[in-house]
């Protein structure tokens, strides 16, 4: 007798639907085949199938077995098939009707025991099946509350192949798992770093503020012990809090990354932040069977590089493509798959090997020491980032502050949330979400200026001789800080501060 049960195989973060097919039939010896393009966790996986069944107490038949995934060209790897395939074979041998997996999906991964195994990559799985129409998904308890986030489909979490089988039999009845990520991302409550316990520090904080508003990336030069780190690591606290579909966007990132953890889902913006030793594989993402990177996962949220010239070249070179792109692609033998990088990109260094360039009291690296500290990061990735700060060494001024009252994030977040705004009604109906998305085709449509405003920027580039990335670089960043002063023009005093993100980057490079 023949028969099918629906899966989903993936690869990277596309999902495609797949068929497990058993058919059980007389004569012959008696055999247990499986084919299909099967990667060799598939292969293996038969015999735990086997063990799993007896030990729920199915005994496979000594009949000639043969279980197909198709399509067969479509290569499958991963353990996530073991469900659909004891189904597909309970099935066949008529423990259940077939009718109760009508427009059913079915994943998960089978213990020698029975019992039903986590498997990553279940978001998008439940995602490409609702795209395909189906309306039931049956999934591994653990996976569903991950599952359960995708609206208008019944999922089912079991915990073992007796109970599924009981659930078919219409035996055991298992309510659906439905999550509202609405009411969840209105309850959640971050705890992480926030501005208010940052002292001093007023141009740092400014600049992080129009990073977060235009999605800049943001790079901060200064002396060890200025707060860094501790900055950085405040600006999930500014950007405006997550939306349902950028939930669900990050969630299946982790999802794939079998990074998710208890609550199911990702429900804050990711910061992310590599030590410099990281490999570029790790950060770009790869593997035999495509795993996403660093990179893809602060998408939506901050990857944080600290001590950045120490990073390898090679693995700072990397980084130029997905920050232009917001994607990357990872090539294999049997295609390429792509991941989002959509990140804001914080960057942290020293000015020099000792730290304390340009103070010559106390940096004793020669120029040449500084320079070539410096070149380690090269012009076309420099050329990347909008906005240079410096962070200053906490004086004796600021600590006797101390005790004044610091601004915090959710007053800079409000101002953030404002602008973003304006930006939605302006790049309405175009692919554009934020103000450094803008090309240099649109950079007339959207940041148009006036002969004032066009004379003072052509005084300052011929002086500084700066590049037309240059010119555009700064003209996008102003067009955030007029966002961020609720003005549709972008005046000279905008011009000015967008300027003085620049300037700080040439006086340590073309020193
Ligand atoms: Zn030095």
């Amino acid at each position: 007798m023949f028969s099918s049960v629906n899966s989903v195989a993936l690869f990277g973060m596309d999902a495609c639907m797949v068929c497990a097919e058993a058919d059980l039939s007389e004569g012959g010896l008696p055999v247990f085949e499986m084919v299909g393009f099967l990667g060799s966790e598939v292969k293996e996986s038969r015999e735990r199938i086997r063990t799993a069944m007896k030990n729920s107490g199915y005994l496979i038949p000594p009949k000639r077995i043969t279980v197909n995934l198709s399509p067969a060209d479509l290569r499958k790897s991963g353990s996530s098939f073991d469900l659909a395939v004891a189904l597909s074979l309970l099935m066949s041998m008529g423990i259940f009707p077939p009718e109760r997996l009508e427009g059913t999906v079915v994943a998960g991964e089978l213990s020698l025991s029975g019992e039903v195994k986590q498997v990553t990559g279940i978001l998008p799985m439940v995602l490409e099946a609702k795209k395909r129409g189906y309306k039931k998904f049956i999934l591994p308890e653990v996976n569903a509350l991950e599952g359960g986030a995708v609206s208008d489909m019944e999922v089912i979490g079991v915990s073992s192949l007796k109970q599924v089988v009981s659930y078919l039999q219409e035996g055991e009845d298992i309510a659906p798992t439905t999550v509202s990520l609405e009411d969840k991302l209105m309850e959640r409550r971050e705890a992480g770093a926030d501005f208010a316990d940052v002292s001093g520090q007023a141009l740092v904080k400014r600049g992080m503020e129009i990073a977060a508003a235009g999605m800049h990336n943001i790079l901060m030069i200064g002396p060890p012990g200025s707060g860094k780190s501790m900055m950085a690591k405040c600006i999930p606290s500014i950007l405006p809090p997550l939306s349902v579909s950028e939930c669900l966007e990050i969630s299946k990132v982790y999802s794939v990354a079998g990074l998710l953890g208890e609550d199911g889902l990702v429900m804050q913006r990711p910061f992310v932040a590599p030590h410099h030793t990281i490999s570029p594989q790790a950060l770009a993402g790869g593997g035999v069977v495509p795993r996403p990177g660093a990179v893809s996962l602060a998408h939506r949220g901050v990857l944080f590089l600290d001590e950045f010239p120490e990073f390898h070249t090679q693995t700072l070179e990397i980084l130029r493509q997905p920050i232009e792109d917001k994607v990357v692609h990872i090539q294999r033998a049997q295609g390429a798959c792509t991941f989002p990088t959509d990140f804001l990109l914080c960057a942290a260094m020293n000015p020099c090997k000792c730290g304390y360039f340009p103070d010559r009291n106390r940096c004793n690296c020669t120029q040449v020491q500084v320079k070539k500290y410096l070149s380690k990061i090269s012009g076309p990735l420099l050329d990347r980032i909008d906005i240079c700060v410096e962070a200053s060494e906490i004086g004796f001024n600021e600590l006797i502050r101390e005790n004044a009252k610091e601004e915090p994030s959710e007053n800079i977040r409000q101002r953030v949330v404002d602008a973003v705004e304006i930006q939605k009604k302006r790049f309405e109906g175009t692919k554009l979400r934020f103000n450094s998305d803008i090309g240099v085709k649109e950079m007339r449509k959207y940041c148009s200026i006036g002969q004032e405003e066009e004379k003072l920027l052509e005084k300052v580039f011929s002086k500084m001789g700066f590049s037309a990335r240059g010119y555009h670089r700064v003209l996008k960043t102003a067009r955030t800080i007029a966002d961020l002063d609720h003005s549709d023009e972008i005046n000279t005093t905008h011009i000015s501060e967008a300027l003085g993100y620049r300037g700080i980057d040439r006086r340590y490079w073309s020193a």
